[in-house]
């Protein structure tokens, strides 16, 4: 079955809660008035006796009680009956004909012989139920009588099951009302809700730059339309980036194939020596190169920045880092740059070998690349503050403070003057950057212009 709406389940809730609510109320209301009528009654009884008691004390006959009632309590107690018993619980003198014999139960006799007096509720198979009130009547501390009264509790029933019929009508109608009144008003309130994921679905990867309106208010609808505004804040600047990315990749690709395809049209518009041919393949034999190792930037880029398909291995940094010291030493081989290394200490951390070994090579293929002869290189391998870091330190041309942040996006290349070697397409620092936030670490460089460099990666350690 389908899951309930919100709306229909909050309507639903409150509907419940009210409806619980009423019916402990009504409980407790007919209770409470039923306790009271009874109590009405209960007294009326004792000023009943209490007349009856003393117009007899008077001598008066039974006529004279019953005038004494009527004018002391008016008509409306013209329906409490009384008998006088001796004390051996024989009928003395009675009100006109009572509707029952009114008994005297064993327990109102032996009250009465304590001089208490018993209230008791008792059903009278003709007329209903009946409420008697026996007192003892005391001369000189003796018990010389006892009074019974009565009273019918048919009127006392009646109200009591008009009440009971009211509240059964009532309660249903309050909580259907109310049932109603939770469903247009959980409406009402869902309103902006729905406003919002209308407006949202209308937010395409086009208009991205597009936000939700805010109310002012500060609620709960506020802080979901500032989330929803974040979010897409977020994937406007990286859908930014994708195109920009993609707009960059597009252009280091084209600049070689342009330059194959002059050259080649070129050596194809007139016929050329064996030896014109073979200098054109070479050459561009080398933009081929260049743009394979393009293509393969790109592709471990791409590859790189899914952070979510690396494996999570125990990696020994020492060979990695050992590794790209042998592989500086080569490319420095006939440059005059010396590649050493300094502190190494055994560092493990969890990730992927291949990865992090193409990010300590291209810093230190960099640092080659960017020191000229007679310059240093050096490498470290150390365990700082919980952390591992891999250091590559370079006396090379070093990097202006206001280019350092930039130089690790894609495609930036500081001025080409400043390259000695054509083969970087400005992916390497930010393959290590990607590198590096996949294993949760992060790089960073110092540098003085004209002094050197110093690239640090911060990895966890395993
Ligand atoms: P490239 O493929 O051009 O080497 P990178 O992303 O590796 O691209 O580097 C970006 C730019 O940062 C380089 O063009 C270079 O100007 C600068 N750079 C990188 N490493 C160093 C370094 N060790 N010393 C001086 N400049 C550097």
């Amino acid at each position: 079955m389908r899951p309930l709406s919100l709306r229909a389940r909050l309507a639903l809730w409150y509907a419940g809660v009210l409806l619980a609510i009423l019916v402990v109320m009504s409980a407790l209301s007919y209770s409470l008035l039923r306790w009271s009528l009874l109590q009405q009654v209960d007294a009326s009884l004792a000023s009943v006796a209490q007349i009856v008691r003393e117009t007899d004390e008077r001598g008066a006959g039974d006529s004279e009680v019953e005038r004494a009632i009527r004018e002391l309590l008016g008509p409306g107690f013209s329906d409490r009956y009384y008998q006088f018993l001796d004390p051996e619980g024989r009928s003395r003198f009675r009100s006109g004909p009572p509707p029952m014999v009114l008994p005297l139960t064993p327990e109102a006799r032996a009250n009465a012989a304590q001089g208490r007096r018993t209230l008791e509720t008792l059903e009278d198979p003709r007329g209903g139920p009946v409420r008697l009130l026996t007192v003892p009547v005391l001369r000189e501390g003796r018990r010389v009588e006892i009074i019974q009264v009565s009273a019918p509790l048919a009127r006392l029933r009646d109200s009591l099951a008009g009440y009971l019929t009211t509240l059964l009508w009532l309660v249903p109608v309050a909580v259907a009302l109310a049932a109603v009144g939770g469903f247009v008003i959980t409406g009402r309130a869902l309103r902006p809700v729905r406003d919002m994921s209308r407006a949202a679905r209308q937010i395409t990867a086009e208009d991205l730059g597009r936000r939700l309106a805010r109310r002012g208010a500060e609620d709960e609808i506020d802080h979901l339309a500032d989330t929803l505004n974040t979010m897409l804040a977020g994937l406007e600047a990286a859908f930014a980036q994708a195109r920009r990315f993609s707009a960059d990749a597009a252009h280091e690709l084209r600049t070689p194939l342009t330059a194959l395809k002059g050259e080649i049209e070129v050596a194809l518009r007139a016929g050329r020596s064996p030896e014109e041919y073979r200098r054109v393949l070479h050459s561009s034999l080398e933009e081929v190169e260049q743009l394979i190792r393009v293509a393969e930037d790109l592709l471990l880029f791409s590859r790189s920045s899914a952070a979510l398909g690396l494996p999570r291995d125990r990696v020994d940094l020492e060979p990695i880092v050992l590794e790209a010291l042998e592989a500086g030493v080569r490319r420095a081989h006939g440059t005059g740059v010396t590649v050493r290394a300094e502190d190494i200490e055994p560092v493990t951390v969890l990730g992927e070998g291949g990865a992090l070994r193409r990010a300590v090579l291209n810093l230190v293929d960099n640092a080659v690349k960017y020191t000229p002869a007679g310059g240093k290189v050096s490498l470290s391998l150390l365990v700082r503050d919980g952390r591992g870091l891999i250091i590559v330190q370079d006396t090379g041309i070093g990097i202006d403070p206001a280019d350092r942040a930039r130089i690790f996006d894609p495609f930036v290349r500081l001025d080409a003057a400043r390259s000695r070697d054509a083969g970087g397409v400005g992916l390497g620092l930010a393959l290590v950057r990607s590198i590096v936030a996949a294993h949760g670490g992060t790089v960073d460089v110092e540098s003085t212009s004209g002094a050197g460099s110093r690239f640090t990666i911060r990895l966890p350690l395993a």
